[in-house]
């Protein structure tokens, strides 16, 4: 059959249909330009969703970090601690402030930051009298950090959190929304984010004059005179009208994307969790996780198969998978930067990224495609 050739992608976009009544509203009342009715009413009900107090939508999560990395004060010679096991887009916007990143290893409940890695890294900042400005905490392929240790050691030692939400929206930590526990909450809607906007942002706060700030610098920073004056730098980075209309009708779907990716998450673990030397990314006690991808490690002692074996396989059969993330303290970007292992010996994300394997997880993954999945996946461990 010609369906079971096209291709299968780890994440693709999934409408629902509303997108297009909402875009249409747009265009029949001409509000294509940036900004509008779309854009407010969009971050009311992010707002609103999340339990925080004001959402700023933006044209990607970059900009979002940016403008909170920017809000708290970090200036070039700062140091900011970041997760380092995460996409570089959680890393770069330090660099875009001048400031130095210091890499925090995960810990293995949750595969997000370790707060024993934390720590020692605090004490160490404290004691050569270079505490950082920021610490950057990502929740993780729609997993919560654990953030009350984290928390707290953000209180003992006088530092911001910024909580990097980009791959979990809909997660929970102690039953609260994740993305609203640090000083900002930044998320994104990228193509492949479990709700887009094609491309989109927002950064959320409990501090509203801070958004106004955060606003204001990403409207090109225009002072408050009828002539086009600036004493600030500013940007380019609000969402547009259209996009916003394609971020409302996707985050009335929310719930049900999170339902579906966990029922994938399911399939998966039944297929495949007799298979010796895997282990699926696990579900932390303290919250839920959307399963945004089902994601899990392979060891490749029993079988001889590695990772790499199994990704080419997929490759053959255009089936999308990927590798977990490259730690930021391993890329040529990042050579100097400090990194904390969660044991003074022991790197958990190292471990994660040899062995780790992202699955096809799509909320409109179709049972056959699913199969067809599960087939390769089994026959290249086999072999
Ligand atoms: C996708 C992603 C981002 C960046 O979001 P953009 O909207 O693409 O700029 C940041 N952090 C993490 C962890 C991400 O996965």
């Amino acid at each position: 059959m010609a369906q079971s050739n096209k291709p299968i992608y780890l994440s693709p976009p999934h409408m629902s249909g509303m997108e297009e009544k909402y875009v249409r509203e747009a265009f029949e009342s001409n509000w294509i330009a940036p900004l509008g009715p779309h854009v407010d009413a969009f971050e009311k009900e992010f707002a609103r969703y999340t339990g925080a107090k004001g959402a700023l939508a933006l044209s990607s999560g970059t900009a979002a970090l940016h403008l909170a990395l920017r809000y708290i004060g970090v200036e070039p010679g700062d140091t900011v601690f970041c997760s380092t096991l995460t996409f570089v887009a959680s890393a770069n916007p330090i660099l875009y402030r001048g400031a130095l990143p210091v890499f925090i290893d995960s810990e293995p409940e949750s595969w997000n930051m370790s707060p024993l890695a934390l720590k020692r890294a605090l004490r160490e900042a404290e004691k050569n009298n270079r505490l950082p400005k920021a610490i950057i905490v990502v929740n993780l392929y729609g997993q919560s950090a654990d953030m009350e240790p984290i928390l707290e050691l953000c209180r003992r030692y006088g530092v911001t959190l910024i909580e990097d939400a980009a791959e979990s929206l809909g997660a929970t930590y102690d039953g609260k929304p994740s993305g609203t526990f640090g000083k900002f909450g930044i998320f994104s809607f990228n193509g492949n984010k479990i709700i887009t906007t094609s491309g989109g942002g927002m950064l959320v706060s409990h501090d509203t004059e801070a958004l106004e700030k955060a606003c204001f610098w990403a409207t090109q920073a225009r002072d408050p005179a009828n002539h086009y004056q600036h004493s600030e730098v500013g940007y380019n980075y609000r969402l547009s009208n259209i996009l916003a209309a394609v971020g409302r009708g996707q985050l009335e779907v929310l719930e049900e994307r999170i339902k579906s990716k966990r029922a994938v998450f399911e399939r998966y673990r039944e297929a495949l969790s007799s298979i010796k030397g895997l282990t699926f990314m696990p579900e932390a006690p303290f919250g839920r996780s959307t399963r945004w991808l089902t994601v899990l490690t392979l060891d490749p002692r029993p079988y001889g198969v590695s990772v790499g074996d199994i990704l080419q396989r997929f490759n053959e059969q255009s089936i999308e998978a990927r590798p977990v993330w490259k730690p930021m303290h391993l890329q040529p970007l990042f050579q100097r930067a400090p990194y904390y292992p969660h044991h003074a010996h022991e790197s958990i994300s190292d471990r994660l990224f040899a062995q780790g394997l992202c699955l096809p997880s799509g909320s409109n993954l179709t049972l056959e495609q699913q199969q067809k999945v599960i087939e390769v996946f089994t026959e290249a461990i086999k072999e």
